[in-house]
């Protein structure tokens, strides 16, 4: 009988031809897919062509995305999606997604079927944390790594500890899984769970659609996560069914298996949220952050730049306008998305209200472009890090909340709840 064991545990032992793993354990995996993008394929194909291969192990198993600084904003990331372009057609790499085409990577992947449940996933990128929310293991590796995985279609991982953050009870008006995951980052700090696999459950958590495990999934690298994971449910497959591009595989974790800690949440304790720069564990309730006064506001990203998102935000903004002195820039995650929320009439509502709407793009998140900060400027974002100068000048703020905080605050002028607006 193999031990006990945890999702995470189940699924590397899988990939490894194991019977069983333990935490701690080095073992070698089979990859499912690797994903890199402009930033990181550059670097990753440089890597790979040291190793004097002539091929890529599977050209329909590597994802590449020119998601950070596209459409291209100046000349070096220019040439930065054109060496990943041309890797792309000389490999015949299958899952590339050209402008027109594309989305942020960690929005479009499991939209488009490459990823599902029962993977195992490296991306060149730290919130590929996010395809957790589909029952897979998916982590963020560096280039080095990614290259790696490239040529062999194997990575070695250290079997992650795994931490359990039961969530129980109903999310009160206004509260979402942005919330959730900020109110446990807020717990357990940015290195409360530290190489370890960060595993959701309880009823809080299954009563979330799929956008919103995401978002809860996509934030578990900001407390030092290496993973995120929802098990396989109703929600999950109704998602992946039809979509979803190989079989997907199940697994659970065993009523015995073993973690390193367990947290009971009461979902009445989580309020909206806001993370204050410059971490995003320094957070506070919204309600307490009513004088800050802000310059921006984007609503957008691998976080929250799904349909969910972009619905509650037109929910808010209707029939108001931004604040004179706010910039709202809106930015919906895939073309997908993008068609969708035109579809449904939500940009008629975004620009009655003076919003900018953005093709798909990382864009401001990481201060690439469409909306970088002056020195002192203040946003509210949707996205998931508020590190000194991550959206501009090192001297601008970021405040991280959820999209119906963030449209809120554009309409306010001020960090605001929508219960605030007139
Ligand atoms: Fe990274 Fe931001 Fe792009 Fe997400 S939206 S992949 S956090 S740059």
């Amino acid at each position: 009988m193999p031990r006990p064991m945890t999702i995470t545990e189940k699924i590397l032992a899988a990939h490894a031809g194991l019977p069983e793993v333990e935490p701690g354990q080095l073992i070698n995996c089979a990859l499912d897919i690797v994903l890199a993008n402009d930033v990181t394929a550059p670097i990753a194909i440089r890597e790979f062509r040291r190793t004097g291969l002539s091929k890529v192990w599977d050209p329909e198993k590597i994802a590449l995305v020119p998601d950070h600084y596209t459409p291209n904003k100046d000349i070096k990331s220019a040439e930065q999606a054109k060496v990943m372009r041309d890797f792309v057609r000389e490999q015949g790499i299958t899952h590339y997604y050209e402008i027109g085409c594309m989305g942020v990577e960690h929005a479009l992947l499991p939209e488009q079927g490459v990823v599902g449940p029962g993977d195992v996933i490296i991306g060149a990128d730290s919130h590929t944390c996010t395809y957790g929310a589909l029952g897979a293991f998916a982590t963020g590796v560096g280039s080095t790594d990614a290259a790696a995985g490239m040529a062999t279609g194997e990575a070695w991982f250290k079997v992650p500890a795994s931490l359990k953050f039961n969530v129980e009870g109903e999310l009160s008006p206004w509260v979402s899984a942005k919330d959730i995951i900020l109110h446990i980052i807020g717990m357990i700090g940015v290195d409360g769970a530290l190489y370890q696999a960060m595993e959701f459950t309880g009823s809080t958590i299954e009563a979330l659609d799929m956008d919103g495990r995401m978002t809860v999934c996509n934030m578990a690298i900001e407390a030092g996560g290496k993973s995120g994971i929802i098990a396989v449910d109703d929600t999950t497959r109704a998602y992946v069914n039809g979509r979803f591009e190989r079989e997907a595989v199940e697994y659970h974790s065993d009523p015995d298996a073993v973690y390193a800690a367990v947290y009971e949440i009461d979902a009445a304790d989580i309020v909206p949220t806001v993370a204050f720069p410059h971490l995003p564990s320094n957070t506070r309730p919204a309600a307490e952050a009513r004088d800050i006064k802000v310059d921006q506001v984007v609503i957008g990203s691998c976080t929250n730049g799904r349909l969910e998102d972009l619905r509650v935000t037109a929910e808010v903004l209707k029939g108001r306008t931004v604040h004179p002195d706010v910039r709202l820039i809106i930015i919906p995650a895939t073309q997908e998305i993008y068609r969708q929320a035109m579809h449904e009439g939500l940009f008629d509502i975004y620009l009655d209200a003076n919003a900018a709407v953005s093709t798909p793009t990382c864009g401001p998140c990481l201060g690439g472009h469409m909306g970088i900060l002056a020195a002192g400027e203040r946003a509210v974002a949707t996205t998931n890090r508020n590190f000194v100068g991550r959206m501009g000048d090192p001297t601008s703020e970021v405040y991280l909340a959820s999209p119906a905080v963030a449209a809120a605050t554009a309409v306010a002028g001020h960090i605001a709840l929508p219960e605030d607006l007139e």
